[in-house]
């Protein structure tokens, strides 16, 4: 089984497809990860976001691994643990940034799709093109939103666990910078798929969500 799960960050994606793949059994695969390590190298590695040739190339020499069970998940690159180090803002919107590159985005869908494809019992892909790209016939497909302001907030707070919050206004922004980005670039922009579930999650407590999701793949099996 393929579930997709796709909307603006901030939305409760990685939250909620961690608790599902759980639930269900599932690998949870972390996509925008993936476009974070990358992103990562190129920082390390001083690389033009915008040339494409070398973003292409630093994406095939990245040897990501995603690995650990849902609630502790490790991110590997080239060898080296960087699960912290994807996570700071600055690698969120070079992620964004990077992501634009169509060499970059080719690579890193043809590796999604080998590991989801191998899970033993299926998948939960958590991104912003699954439903429409890199699973288009996912059995069944989820679209998160929520409001901008409940976004920043559940941002900026989770920030403030971690010691990186600067201020909620900044927060505010850099959020919509990256939707902006995401939602308008050429290829595969974030939108929804025709046959996705909208779920709006700005007024619902977690365990709701949960349960209409659980609920939404009953109703497929
Ligand atoms: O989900 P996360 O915030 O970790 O993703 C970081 C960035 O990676 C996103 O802002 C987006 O630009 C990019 N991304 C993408 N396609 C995906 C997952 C993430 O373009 N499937």
């Amino acid at each position: 089984m393929i579930i997709a799960i796709d909307g603006p960050s901030g939305a409760g994606k990685s939250t909620l497809g961690k608790m599902l793949a759980k639930r269900l059994g599932l690998l949870y695969l972390d996509t925008g990860a993936m476009y974070r390590a990358v992103a990562l190298l190129a920082i390390r590695e001083g690389i033009d976001a915008s040339d494409e040739e070398a973003m292409t190339r630093a994406a095939k020499r990245a040897e990501i691994r995603l690995s650990g069970e849902p609630g502790h998940l490790h991110v590997e690159l080239n060898g080296e643990d960087v699960t912290e180090a994807i996570r700071g803002e600055k690698v969120g919107q070079t992620a964004s940034v990077i992501s634009i590159v169509s060499g970059v985005r080719r690579f890193l869908v043809e590796r999604q799709r080998i590991l989801g494809k191998s899970a033993e019992h299926g998948a939960v892909l958590d991104g912003r093109d699954i439903g429409t790209v890199v699973f288009p016939d996912a059995d069944i497909k989820f679209f998160l939103t929520a409001k901008p302001e409940a976004r920043a907030r559940r941002r900026f707070e989770e920030d403030e666990r971690k010691g990186l919050a600067v201020s909620l206004e900044k927060t505010v922004r850099e959020i919509n910078l990256r939707d902006e980005r995401d939602s308008t670039r050429e290829d595969s922009p974030l939108r929804i798929a025709d046959d996705a579930l909208v779920i709006d999650t700005s007024e619902m407590e977690i365990e709701d969500v949960l349960n209409a999701m659980l609920a939404g793949v009953r109703g497929k099996q």
